[in-house]
């Protein structure tokens, strides 16, 4: 029998989508059923912090949590809820606060609450804990994708980021949890499984496994049909990574390597761990172990303290020479505590809004030159939509395709591809 009704709202990055989701598998497997709508007795927000936008997000979501439902139990966990006090979350309408590295106690806090206790959060010191949440997804929202995190925690302490502040010091998963979360998907029925973490590159640096052995343990797992990382940054690409990431077939030859700027001195300042050519070198060792058609994405931060003329055309400049595809850009925005928020000359508002225009239009044209290259070739699409005589979905490149013909959600089907508009192929289904 369905006890509670709770809705899961998740804001962010891909890790925090697997938390949101997790946790609602949680509250199935308590007998809760999952709402949409605002017919909910307790509404958990997966909040985030990246940006000072983040925390506004956050604040609103919650504020609407509070006017939807007066009597409702409001919980916020995630980034944001690490960062404030209990004081400011009651302001604010939050009866529970959960601390990131706890989330694994959010269902039971909710169901004590609702059941007639006294609301009562827990929090702790993530800078010191070895926590693992033990969070676990049964079956991902997205039928034909599951983000499973593997890792949370960073201590690289790049000068913009409050992420190491909010997120604690790195953990990795336990290999055979992972495992039977992997099973679980497969047996729901999803084909790709997209591994992250906060800094996916750090999986197991404590100790036993790393990054390398668990993408070939995943890789061995019958019906996973495609591999994905995460953002991984580029500073934690070891050999040992490259050979398994060649080696194993359904692994996908896409890497999101998050570049910041491509300026030696801004990448300094940023506290990045690298420099421009360390960065184009990598790109030159993943293309000889992958292939040429690798595609690389990867995230641009404009507008940083010191970035002048020439610094933001140098980032432009390494963006053509690695041969980059889809571009995310981000005006930066101090964070307070962090390293940057102190640093002079940041560039006026005006300036980084102009840059971001800059780089999403290059990344239109870097996008379109990479993915032309496909025009009149064949490729592998697995189907995430049918819809009017056409199946759609994303090549192992993480491409779109759209195709004339027909499949099932979750099929593989070969393409031939006619055509490019904005970034996305087109082309039609020759063989089941
Ligand atoms: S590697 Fe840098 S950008 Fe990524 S989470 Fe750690 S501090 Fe933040």
């Amino acid at each position: 029998m369905t006890e509670f009704s709770v809705r899961i709202k998740a804001l962010g990055c891909r890790t925090n989508l697997y938390e949101a989701d997790a946790i609602a598998s949680a509250f199935t497997r308590a007998g809760c059923r999952i709402t949409e709508g605002n017919d909910w007795d307790a509404a958990v927000l997966v909040s985030c912090s990246v940006t000072a936008e983040a925390d506004r997000k956050s604040r609103q979501i919650v504020r609407r949590f509070r006017r939807a439902s007066p009597e409702g139990l409001v919980v916020a966990t995630g980034c944001w809820a690490q960062g404030i006090s209990y004081d400011e979350a009651k302001a604010l309408g939050v009866d529970l606060l959960v601390g990131n590295r706890r989330k694994d106690e959010v269902v039971p806090l909710v169901m004590e609450t609702l059941r007639g206790g006294v609301p009562h959060g827990v929090m702790e010191t993530v800078a010191t804990s070895s926590r693992w949440e033990s969070l676990f997804l049964d079956r991902p929202s997205l039928t034909t994708r599951a983000f499973l995190k593997v890792q949370d925690g960073c201590d690289h302490f790049c000068s913009y980021c409050i992420i190491p502040f909010l997120r604690g010091k790195p953990v990795s998963r336990p290999l055979d949890d992972l495992e039977r979360e992997v099973r679980s998907v497969v047996e729901s029925g999803c084909p790709e499984i997209v591994l992250t973490g906060v800094h996916l590159g750090l999986y197991g640096r404590e100790g036993g496994p790393g990054l390398a052995d668990l993408l070939r343990a995943v890789g061995a797992i019958d019906g996973v049909k495609r591999i994905r990382f995460g953002s991984l940054e580029p500073f934690s690409v070891g050999d040992d990574l490259l050979d398994a990431m060649a080696e194993i077939e359904s692994f996908c030859p896409h890497l999101h390597l998050p570049l910041q700027s491509g300026d030696d001195r801004v990448l300094n300042a940023m506290g990045r761990g690298h420099t421009a050519d360390e960065y184009l070198s990598l790109l030159d060792r993943i293309k000889s172990a992958m292939g040429e058609d690798v595609h690389i994405s990867t995230d641009i931060l404009v507008g940083f303290p010191g970035e002048d003329d020439l610094a933001f055309a140098n980032t432009l400049s390494v963006l053509e020479l690695g041969g980059i595809g889809r571009i995310h850009s981000f005006p930066y925005s101090p964070r307070k505590g962090t390293k940057a928020a102190s640093l002079p000359d940041r560039p006026p508002k005006s300036i980084a809004e102009e840059r971001c225009k800059t780089v999403i239009e290059k990344g239109r044209e870097l996008l379109d030159r990479y993915v032309s290259r496909w025009v009149g070739k064949e490729e592998l699409l697995l189907i995430e939509e049918v819809s009017e005589g056409r199946v759609s979905g994303y090549t192992p490149h993480f491409i779109r395709l759209s195709a004339l013909g027909c499949g099932k959600v979750d099929g593989i089907v070969r393409c031939r591809i006619a055509d490019m508009v904005d970034g996305e192929l087109r082309g039609e289904v020759i063989s089941p």
